[in-house]
């Protein structure tokens, strides 16, 4: 017997969570099929022994997340959600701790790089009445030159953390900048109080009681078409059917290796054969001895040796730029850990190809270094350091799936294709973290929503 549901969703990272509940709640009958062990996507975290709990993705977004969670998952969700107190800034060019709020930018702007009032409301004016639908051709480097022209110090206070957030450069359309800055800049960066694993138990608790039925270790092996439409799914060998399919994995995977090409036009695969994914990353994740303490020294520490921004450099195996994200005992109340993990953004292509000894040597650096970088913080740290390991661009293309082990998504061009799969094959769409823009938590979260409704409406014609 084959079973029939009315959506299935491929993939339980934000993006196919949140659709799947949305479609749930509408009156859908929903089959969600993850891959994996656990539900999360990157939104996620593993356990060590010694106690110790490393989030993966859990580092900071905008505040936009508690109305996105309080109206589309629960309220319980939405009221954990607490903001960080400290974002520090260390290089070369600057050091000051900032609450990364609007209020706080405009004085840092004005104080620390004697920038004129009217420039920098003018700039945040800009910047925030930009949308979708505006002049996409402006790259992020002009946008930064006509404010702020030769001024390499602003452009890093303001392009270092984004480029972390999502893997900007600045020759990308300058929207898909200020969209992304301006959700950040309004009232600061936000956590997860309790966890990640708090986080999706919650979620995974919501849909089953809208009746979700959740599959794990089930990955999509092939997406059935016939007719340009949709109709079925199989995974684990087995054939499910269906009126809609939302993909929340890689992109290009849906439409390349589970749909066929064949089953698109050329015009449109030539589009997606232009679709550049994003850049990947490393993440060296410490554990301090239980009992042991961390002085406060800011939730968020953006680090750097470099000289000025440089996007090729932020992504470069020799590392001169970290985020340590400090997990203080209050992030998961009850307990009394601390933990921090150095994450850095990276090319797939410098680990991907590598012998298993120079792996573990790659490895082995990049951990060092991180430990050599994070002294200048916490002088003592070697001594409290009781467990430590790290993640490669291999580690996150293993875990997710995601082609090249893309951390973010696509370029901005990935989010017309991935918009456009229902105009190509009916019943077929895509979510998640794709196009910058929608890209992130809130970004994911959000896409979520606006696919469930395409989805929710093509159902209703069905
Ligand atoms: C190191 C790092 C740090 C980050 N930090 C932050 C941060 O601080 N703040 C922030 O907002 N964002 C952060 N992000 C980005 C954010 O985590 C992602 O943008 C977001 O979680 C992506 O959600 P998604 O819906 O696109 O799905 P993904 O998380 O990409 O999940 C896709 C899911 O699909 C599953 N899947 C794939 N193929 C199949 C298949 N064939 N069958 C079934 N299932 C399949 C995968 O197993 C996975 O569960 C970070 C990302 C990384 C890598």
């Amino acid at each position: 017997m084959v079973k029939k549901y009315d959506a299935i969703i491929i993939g339980g990272g934000l993006g196919g969570l949140t659709c799947a509940n949305r479609l749930a709640v509408s009156g859908h009958k929903v089959l969600l099929l993850e891959s994996h062990i656990k539900l999360g996507g990157l939104a996620t975290w593993f356990k060590r022994k010694g106690g110790h709990i490393f989030d993966i993705s859990l580092h900071g977004f905008p505040i936009g997340m508690i109305k996105t969670c309080r109206k589309y998952w629960s309220k319980q969700i939405a009221d954990s959600i607490v903001q960080l107190k400290g974002i520090r800034f260390d290089n070369p060019q600057f050091s000051f701790t900032t609450t990364f709020d609007k209020v706080d930018f405009k004085r840092l702007l004005k104080e620390e790089f004697s920038i004129n009032q009217e420039v920098i409301d003018d700039f945040f004016h800009t910047v925030r009445s930009m949308n979708f639908f505006d002049d996409q051709s402006m790259t992020t480097k002009e946008l930064f030159e006509k404010f702020f022209p030769g001024n390499d110090a602003v452009t890093r206070m303001l392009m270092e953390p984004i480029a972390y957030a999502n893997g900007s450069t600045l020759d990308d359309p300058a929207i898909t900048y200020g969209i992304v800055f301006s959700n950040f800049m309004d009232k600061g960066v936000f956590t997860f109080r309790g966890g990640t694993d708090v986080l999706i138990k919650a979620m995974a608790d919501i849909l089953e009681t809208n009746g979700v039925d959740v599959r794990l270790r089930s990955p999509a092996q092939k997406i059935l078409v016939r007719d340009k439409k949709v109709y079925g799914v199989i995974a684990n060998g087995e054939e499910y059917h269906c009126d809609a399919i939302v993909s929340n994995a890689n992109l290009i995977s849906t439409i390349n290796d589970f749909t066929g090409a064949s089953h698109f036009d050329d015009d449109f695969i030539e589009n997606v054969n232009k679709v550049r994914l994003n850049n990947s990353s490393c993440q060296v994740y410490i554990g301090i001895k239980k009992g042991e303490k961390i002085d406060y020294i800011g939730d968020l520490l953006f680090t750097s040796t470099a000289g000025k921004f440089d996007s090729k450099m932020l992504c470069a195996k020799d590392v001169t730029s970290r985020t340590f994200s400090i997990y203080y005992p209050d992030i998961r109340p009850g307990t009394d850990m601390y933990s921090i993990v150095a994450s850095t953004n990276a090319n797939y292509d410098d680990w991907a190809d590598l012998s298993e000894e120079n792996y573990q040597r790659d490895k082995k650096r990049l951990i060092d270094t991180s430990i050599d970088a994070l002294e200048k913080y916490i002088p003592d740290i070697r001594r409290k350091i009781d467990y430590i390991e790290a993640a490669t661009p291999r580690t996150f293309k293993h875990y997710t799936r995601h082609l090249r082990g893309a951390s973010f998504g696509t370029k901005f061009e990935g989010l017309k294709v991935s918009m456009e799969l229902p105009k190509q094959i009916g019943g077929l769409f895509h979510t998640g973290s794709v196009g910058i823009i929608m890209s992130g938590w809130l970004g994911a979260v959000n896409y979520g929503v606006i696919v469930a409704n395409n989805v929710d409406k093509h159902l209703r014609k069905c």
